[in-house]
């Protein structure tokens, strides 16, 4: 039976929805029609799915549509609930996708802007996980309730990847997988860009590993340096990388790897700063990620503009030399007498 298929992407268009992607083949397959749900009278679907990937806190839920037989919610989003200023995961509220929907090619035609669908193939961009889970468990992160606290291999490449010239992934901790280097060896095989979208996990690039996401040809890469106990172990690993990547390349810029910083969660400013230290020192640059955003202290949101405003960071790497010359005062996260003496006065103003 030929059914009407809408669908609604609530988070708004913004990246791919591999759900949505999934459920559109899967139902044109089965000989549906399948389509972005649209309002009005002349429109009647026998099933709408509505699909959320982020919180409320990013990505405002929007009405269940009237002209559907049925409607069909899912995702993270609607299954993170905000309990006395922290976010939780409900997994009872996120079902899995059936496996047959699960395990299916994407329908890549639905983010043609995205995917690159309908451009040559190497032109376009391949969507999906290779593995699933993480044995992390840091507090902020909602993969250990979602997906086990155990990487585990979900996916060979073939299920998502048809020869496209770019691969974004979006496994939560691939490194962490036992077969990681068996993986990351068939990913280097495909010559295609690759994308490790939700970042690598530093403190598991031993110098071997290193040398072979050197070797890739990687979208920039990023890692993350989330709380104080893992700067020792997360620097060494990204220098690992470093230095494999100037012994094979012959060069380096901190433009080539970017370490997500968390701050506003449980580290003091000072901390903050420490940790952007840290990661200066591996040559990279730092991109803070602020937890809860209107709850934090004006430094921090200057502290994210400088870093992640790649026109700042370019201009000067020190935090108080960028705050003199757009801001009228100056913060510090220090007491008075320990306030930090600038040494870079070679940026102009930008205002602000
Ligand atoms: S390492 Fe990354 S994926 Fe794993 S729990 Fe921490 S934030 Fe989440």
């Amino acid at each position: 039976m030929n059914r009407l298929i809408g669908l609604v992407d609530v988070d708004g268009h913004n990246f791919p929805n591999l759900c949505l992607m999934k459920l559109s083949a899967y139902h044109k397959q089965s000989g549906d029609t399948v389509e972005w749900w649209r309002d009005g009278r002349d429109r009647t679907y026998d099933v709408v799915y509505m699909s959320k990937v982020f919180s409320d806190a990013y990505s405002p839920d929007v009405p269940v549509p009237s002209n559907a037989g049925a409607v069909v919610r899912g995702g993270t989003g609607y299954a993170i609930k905000l309990e006395g200023g922290r976010e939780v995961y409900h997994p009872e509220l996120d079902p899995p996708l059936p496996a047959e929907v699960e395990n299916i090619y994407p329908d890549y035609s639905l983010y043609p802007k995205y995917t690159g669908f309908g451009q040559p193939l190497k032109k376009q961009t391949a969507y999906g996980f290779l593995t699933r889970g993480c044995p992390r468990g840091c507090d902020f992160c909602h993969v250990g309730p979602k997906e086990g606290r155990r990487c585990h291999k979900v996916a060979d490449l073939s299920q998502f990847w048809r020869g496209q010239g770019s691969i974004c992934l979006n496994d939560p901790n691939i490194l962490a997988c036992p077969q990681a280097d068996a993986l990351l060896s068939s990913l280097a095989d495909t010559g295609a860009i690759i994308d490790f979208n939700q970042g690598l996990d530093a403190r598991l690039v031993t110098p071997e590993r290193g040398e072979l996401l050197a070797r890739m040809r990687l979208k920039t890469p990023h890692f993350a340096m989330d709380s104080m106990d893992v700067v020792e172990t997360v620097s060494k690993g990204i220098k690992n990388y470093v230095n494999a990547y100037k012994r094979l390349h012959g060069k380096w810029s901190w433009r080539y790897a970017k370490v997500f910083c968390l701050v506003n969660f449980d580290t003091t400013c000072e901390q903050d700063m420490l940790r952007i230290k840290a990661i200066q020192d591996c040559e990279c640059q730092p991109y803070v990620m602020v937890y809860n955003k209107p709850s934090a202290p004006a430094i921090l949101r200057r502290l994210q503009r400088w870093t992640n405003g790649t026109i700042f960071y370019a201009q000067t790497k020190d935090f108080y030399a960028y705050q003199r010359h757009n801001y009228k005062t100056v913060l510090y996260p220090y007491d008075s007498e320990e306030r930090p003496q600038t040494t870079d006065k070679s940026i102009t103003k930008q205002g602000g």
